[in-house]
């Protein structure tokens, strides 16, 4: 069902479409509010106006400041029209049900864009509009609230209909918090900016700054840390124990590390660099887990964060506390793994209390020059089921527990990400190269290197699964992590050259599987 407008509140900075929804509304015969400029372009139109000031009762002051802050127009936005108790106290206070409010903002923006002095820029922080707005928006069931001339022509054709509908309302309500919330964005960032702060432009919508940082990703950027508000398990509820402050860097690669790490359910270590994992292994306990996770790539792992996904016990933290290590996150830690890293006066401990869902939803944000992208997050997985066996030969039970892990650290792994595994652990990550062979070479390189330090005299390579975050398109993809020994392969498929991939797979007489689903992260 349609709601009738009959009365309607106009106070508009921007006076942009004002006359022809004016005119509208006249034309329909709802009954016109208005502020003083405002009304003052009704009037020059020939509409019929009348002032708020007269409507109330009481005259706008202090320069402004005061205009429609009355109980006449906030009660008349906010009053109940289906409770017979506000029907019977706005009657009794002579207060008239105000239907329509189109109200936008003093250009806040504007005028600190202008270069106008402090004082400027406080007076045109608006107060009576913001209050209206949420007010009207608040009401939805039984008012519309208009904040942008964009709206108004879907208004005219509601009036024409015979009123709004309460789908209608919703809409414009959550429209005009947006409105309001992104107002006070700007006023915050403007403070922040008076004070010499850094206040990042997107999360000012919702959100809670946490912590200044020294600096951003190079000590010329200026930086802070925000929560979402959501109380997700990880970085921004995790409780520093130790250690120096955390840098902008610290913390990105923290969560890079923890989020991997969140993904597999036996013990397990993930070791960070530079937002790559540089060896993630699961088995049976802990020390185990870092024992396997060094071994893939001990040279980068010096100075890196670790992430473990059960109760750091002290065994583990006293392996650990044999290299140099930025950053340590686990869910929990016992008092003997604490004791020993309290020598480490630098390094950071972090507990957060609990692992997060790695399939919960959530939003990831990155910005372009002018704006910002936000995507929902990575949450997808594949199983066992999800698997198509595209080879004459088929993976072993061990080959496919490898590579389901071999696939799972790669949807963690910056792109192209080639990933080789064996026995619950990596041997050779290639990451974030320009073309999938260089990622697959850089890695098989890699399980030489380590090869040569463990004292071994095959690549660690030799024998094992590999990965591959998206398809290979064409064969030398697949040849090179042939080369380099691996025996099966986990890829998504989807490739219009998958058959030349199949057929080199069957000639090297390995095993591959497709998953369906691509983990690309950029
Ligand atoms: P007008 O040009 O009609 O005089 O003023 C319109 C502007 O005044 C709108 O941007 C509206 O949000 C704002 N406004 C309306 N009521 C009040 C009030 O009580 N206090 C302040 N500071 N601004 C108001």
């Amino acid at each position: 069902t349609r709601l009738p407008i009959r009365r309607a509140l106009l106070s508009v900075s921007d006076k942009s479409g004002l006359i022809e929804l004016g005119r509208a509304l006249s034309d329909h015969g709802v009954e016109l509010l208005s502020t003083g400029g405002s009304a003052k372009a009704l009037r020059q139109a020939g509409l019929i106006v009348k002032d708020v000031s007269d409507h109330t009762g009481f005259p706008e002051i202090l320069d402004g400041r005061v205009k429609t802050l009355v109980p006449q127009v906030h009660g008349g936005i906010l009053g109940r029209r289906d409770m017979p108790a506000h029907v019977a106290q706005m009657q009794e206070h002579g207060i008239e049900p105000i239907d329509l409010v189109c109200v936008n903002l003093y250009p806040f923006a504007a005028t600190v864009a202008s270069g106008a002095l402090p004082a400027d820029c406080i007076e045109n922080i608006d107060i009576g509009g913001p209050a209206m707005i949420r007010a009207a928006a608040k009401n939805f069931d039984h008012v519309t609230i208009l904040t942008s001339p964009e709206q108004y022509h879907s208004l005219v054709e509601s009036l024409k209909n015979g009123g709004t509908l309460l789908s209608d309302r919703r809409a414009y309500a959550g429209a005009a918090y947006a409105h309001t919330a992104s107002y006070d964005g700007m006023i915050a960032r403007w403070f922040a900016e008076q004070a010499g702060e850094f206040l990042p432009p997107v999360l000012t919508l919702s959100g809670e700054r946490s912590e200044l940082l020294r600096y951003g990703e190079n000590p010329h950027q200026q930086a802070a840390f925000y929560h979402d508000g959501t109380k997700r398990a990880g970085i921004a509820t995790a409780q520093q124990i130790q250690g120096k402050a955390l840098s902008y860097n610290n913390l990105n690669d923290t969560d890079a590390a923890f989020e991997a790490v969140s993904e597999f359910d036996a013990p397990s270590v993930v070791i960070v660099k530079h937002a790559n994992p540089c060896g993630v292994a699961s088995a049976e306990n802990l020390e185990q887990a870092w024992i396997a996770a060094l071994r893939c790539d001990p040279v980068s792992a010096f100075g890196g964060i670790v992430a473990v996904n059960r109760t750091l016990d002290a065994a583990t933290a006293a392996r650990i506390s044999e290299i140099f290590t930025e950053v340590i996150v686990a869910p929990d830690a016992d008092a003997g793994a604490k004791e020993i890293l309290a020598k480490k006066k630098n390094l950071r401990l972090l507990l957060t209390g609990a692992m997060p869902n790695p399939t919960a939803e959530g939003l990831a944000f990155r910005s372009v020059a002018g704006g910002f992208l936000a995507q929902s997050r990575d949450a997808g997985r594949v199983s066992e089921k999800d698997l198509k066996v595209v080879t004459k030969r088929v993976p072993t039970e061990q080959q496919m527990k490898d590579l389901l892990f071999a696939f799972r650290v790669a949807k963690h792994v910056k792109s192209n990400a080639v990933i080789y595994v064996r026995d619950g652990a990596t041997v050779g990550v290639g990451a974030g190269q320009m073309s999938r062979v260089d990622s697959a070479r850089i890695a098989a390189r890699k399980g030489e290197d380590a090869a040569k330090l463990a004292g071994e005299d095959k690549p660690l390579t030799a024998g094992s699964v590999a990965a591959s975050d998206a398809f290979f398109p064409f064969a030398d993809g697949l040849e090179s992590v042939v080369a380099a020994g691996a025996v099966a392969v986990i890829q998504p498929g989807g490739s219009i050259r998958d058959q030349e991939v199949i057929d080199a797979a069957d000639a090297a007489g390995i095993a591959m599987v497709f998953t369906g689903m691509r983990h690309f992260r950029h």
